[in-house]
């Protein structure tokens, strides 16, 4: 039987904090990869400095072997600040007027992926199946190719995947579309992007789609296909389900004192639209006097990329945003928006969740947004709460149950807050059983499973 082999920029290797900690994806992963045995390839997240990074750390567990390598600090810079978040993540969430081009993070991101190809071959035995995940790592099968590996390899791109107009204003884009050629099976999160991939393809006659799914590029024949990522939903519903005994989840409850809560879930990015968000939570309470002071919003953001401009000066704007915010609406005894720039864990995350009347997702482009899902999966059956979702994240195509919402448009995200919020409890109900539905069916081992089962067919 063959092995699977799995590459991503950064690795889950299991500590003592177990599955609950390490997320879906990685449980996901993780099980896979102990079904057949096999290897995880990554960057270790640690810099080995100006010096050549030290041959592969292997670490055993069970059939699985981790492998991890450092990178030197310049190649930390370039290839992973620099091109992948400086200039692939913007343009992959269209944001054209972000994306910063450098000739030295170009030349290291290519760089960084024929180094990460060399570290790995040795790994690879002939039947070995690879699986390549997210837009760091996109010319890897090409590299591969190049030294001659035959095996089946894949891609998974978590993120968005963006119109020909937006990608071709990265000076690189050829040689992206060429790694992206060079895969047996890529695999975008919804329909959309695999058109918007589709397209890019056409537009310069670059490869054609001969029938649906079925590209020839560059010589090479290969398939796309959307696969939606999900969630571990049965387990994160019981999480939930425990955390109402869990001492931060019961203060949370207790300080709210019988008001509604509002929640929010991101990362610092600027592509959720957190402060388009805090505008139309403000938005609602001027349209809506009866609601001040009986809704409480809690926006759980930490911090990330704050190495990269960009982030630093988004930590700033928001925070100064909702001070500015609670000061203009708050009152002696009410503080509208509870903003926190920590991690909170994630069995804590699925209390706070289902203690939420509004879950607010509001991001201005996302791959698919695991919150949404998560919030879903988190709410007591008998009293749901309301999902509130952009209709510009993944996760607005398959949670059909949710208020969808144009986040630009801040009126029409302050409306569908009041609807949400004074939702009547048989709407609330019809409205989340059916995503709840379709979440545990399609939950991320499904996933996995689609993805697999895709790759090794001939
Ligand atoms: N998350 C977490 N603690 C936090 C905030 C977020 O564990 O304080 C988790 C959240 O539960 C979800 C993930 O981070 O599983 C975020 O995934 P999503 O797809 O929503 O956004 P991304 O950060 O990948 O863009």
């Amino acid at each position: 039987m063959s092995r699977l082999i799995i590459v991503s920029n950064r690795v889950s290797v299991p500590d003592n904090q177990g599955a609950a900690a390490a997320g879906g994806l990685a449980v996901a992963l993780q099980a896979a990869l102990a079904e057949r045995g096999g290897v995880w390839m990554g960057w270790s997240g640690k810099s080995s400095g100006d010096i050549e990074p030290e041959p592969l750390v292997l670490t055993e567990d069970g059939n699985i072997t981790y492998a991890l390598t450092d990178l030197t600090q310049t190649d930390v810079e370039e290839y992973y600040q620099g091109f992948a978040n400086r200039v692939l993540w913007p343009i992959c969430h269209y944001r054209l007027d972000l994306a910063e081009y450098g000739r030295k993070e170009m030349a290291s991101y290519f760089r960084v992926n024929r180094f990460f190809a060399h570290r790995l071959a040795p790994l690879v035995e002939p039947d070995d199946i690879i699986w390549v995940h997210d837009y760091h790592l996109i010319p890897l099968a090409a590299e591969l190719r190049q030294m001659g590996l035959k095996n089946r390899i894949g891609f998974f791109l978590h993120i968005p995947w963006p119109p020909a107009d937006v990608l071709f204003t990265m000076p690189v884009h050829e040689e992206i579309m060429r790694g992206l050629s060079s895969y047996d099976l890529l695999g975008f999160q919804t329909k959309y992007d695999l058109e918007n991939f589709a397209g890019c393809l056409k537009r310069e006659g670059m490869g054609v789609e001969n029938s649906p799914g079925h590209f020839s590029a560059h010589g090479h024949n290969f398939r796309g296909g959307a696969y939606s990522i999900g969630i571990e939903t049965a387990a994160f519903a019981e999480f939930a389900r425990k955390a109402a005994a869990h001492s931060m989840v019961r203060k949370a409850r207790q300080s709210v004192e019988g008001r509604d809560l509002i929640i929010g879930v991101d990362r610092l990015d600027y592509s959720k639209g957190i402060t388009q968000r805090i505008d139309a939570f403000e938005r609602f309470i001027t349209n809506n006097p009866a609601h001040q002071r009986r809704v409480t919003y809690l926006q759980i953001t930490p911090k990330s990329r704050s190495e990269v401009p960009e982030y630093e000066a988004m930590q700033h704007a928001v925070a100064e945003q909702a001070g500015r915010v609670n000061g203009a609406i708050g009152t002696v005894d009410w503080v509208p928006i509870r903003y926190i720039n920590r991690s909170i864990s994630r069995p804590v995350l699925a209390g706070l969740y289902r203690l939420a009347k509004v879950g607010l997702v509001t991001p201005l482009r996302d791959g698919m947004n695991l919150v949404a899902k998560e919030y879903v999966a988190a709410q007591d059956p008998d009293d749901p709460g309301v999902l509130v979702l952009s209709r510009f994240a993944g996760a607005a195509r398959e949670l059909k149950g949710a208020l969808l919402v144009n986040p630009y448009d801040v009126d029409g995200t302050a409306n569908a807050l009041a609807r949400g919020i004074n939702m009547p409890l048989e709407e609330r109900r019809e409205r989340w059983r059916g995503m709840m539905d379709h979440l545990l069916e399609n939950d991320v081992s499904r996933w996995c499973e689609n993805f697999l089962t895709d790759l090794r067919a001939e």
